[in-house]
């Protein structure tokens, strides 16, 4: 067998490492830890302990290495931007790991990751383009091409959280909701769990989290039905915009709300009003390997071992 490959899923409240065995992507081996919150210098020597105590597991040294990181390593400044774990900002987490562990490592997106791990081995194996979606806390995107993340030109493809949400009829009179990163309506203010529960609530709704709304409505709550509706339509239109630009073989959701099973069938009978073919036959799947797909896409980014 060749080597196991090392992923690092590295977040802000826990930091998972796992060894993929590289021909069938068994795990060798997982372990998680809470992330230090004592500030950078100890969330790296936690990763360096992770690596070295899987190392002396496995019997190999060496091993390379793939970490997933909210944030993306700027391809302008060399450094951590955009990471919601802010003691990443400004870091150059890239070169600081590599010169703790004595060799290159590889760093990706989590979304990233998640369309990597999806891409590879998961509900897009076979698929040459996969945009993957996380749909949680926040929401981010991911485009994987023949296995492998495409960063883009800036380091923010698949930057769909912060593009425009679609607008509804019903969104008349509404307040507009405003995001963190400082502009309007962003997917992320209504597709991620906290921004569908603020929805429900601007439309008349009680204070829900995502999964109390997604009850309601299974059991008859004409509101919470009506909520669960506009975020099925809202996730259509945002994800035909997707498919008219990139026309992925395959979207993939993940993240919390990717455990809506409606959404699976709703989504699609949108999208002929807004996607520019006559036959439209993209699948939309669930995440196949769930929680782990950062930890596995992490170890992926290594399956191709030169670029
Ligand atoms: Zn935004």
């Amino acid at each position: 067998m060749t080597k196991p490959l090392i992923g690092i899923d590295l977040g802000g409240t826990k930091i998972e490492i796992a060894a993929l065995a590289p021909d069938d992507g068994r795990f060798l081996l997982r372990e998680r830890v809470a992330t230090p919150q004592g500030g950078y210098d100890e969330v790296l020597s936690a990763m360096g302990d992770l690596v070295a105590r899987a190392e002396a597991t496995l019997g190999v040294q060496g091993l390379p290495v793939g970490v997933g990181i909210p944030g993306c390593i700027s391809p302008a400044t060399g450094v951590v931007k955009g990471a919601n774990t802010t003691l990443l900002n400004g870091r150059a987490l890239d070169r600081d790991l590599a010169r703790l562990l004595h060799r290159p490592v590889r760093i990706e997106n989590d979304a990233n990751c998640l369309s990597v791990s999806e891409a590879v081995d998961g509900a897009g194996r076979g698929a040459h383009v996969v945009f993957a979606v996380i749909l949680g806390t926040g929401v981010g995107a991911g485009i994987a091409i023949d296995g492998r993340a495409w960063a883009g030109a800036h380091g923010i493809a698949g930057e769909w959280g912060h593009n425009p949400a679609p607008r509804l009829p019903e969104d008349r009179g509404v307040p507009t909701p405003h995001c963190w990163c400082g502009r309007g309506m962003c997917n992320e203010t209504v597709l991620s769990g906290p921004g569908f529960a603020a929805d429900h609530l601007r439309h008349g709704g009680a204070a829900l989290d995502a999964r109390a709304i997604v009850q309601a409505a299974r059991a008859g709550d004409a509101g919470a039905q009506a909520s669960l509706a506009r975020y099925a339509e809202r996730l259509a239109g945002a994800l035909a915009q997707v498919i008219n630009l990139l026309d992925p073989e395959v979207i993939v959701l993940g993240g919390g709300l990717s455990n809506i099973n409606e959404l699976f069938d709703t989504v699609p009978r949108h999208w002929p009003r807004h996607v520019f073919s006559d036959v439209i036959a993209t699948p939309l799947h669930q995440a196949q390997h769930g929680d782990s797909s950062g930890v596995r896409g992490a170890a992926w980014l290594w399956r191709v071992p030169t670029v």
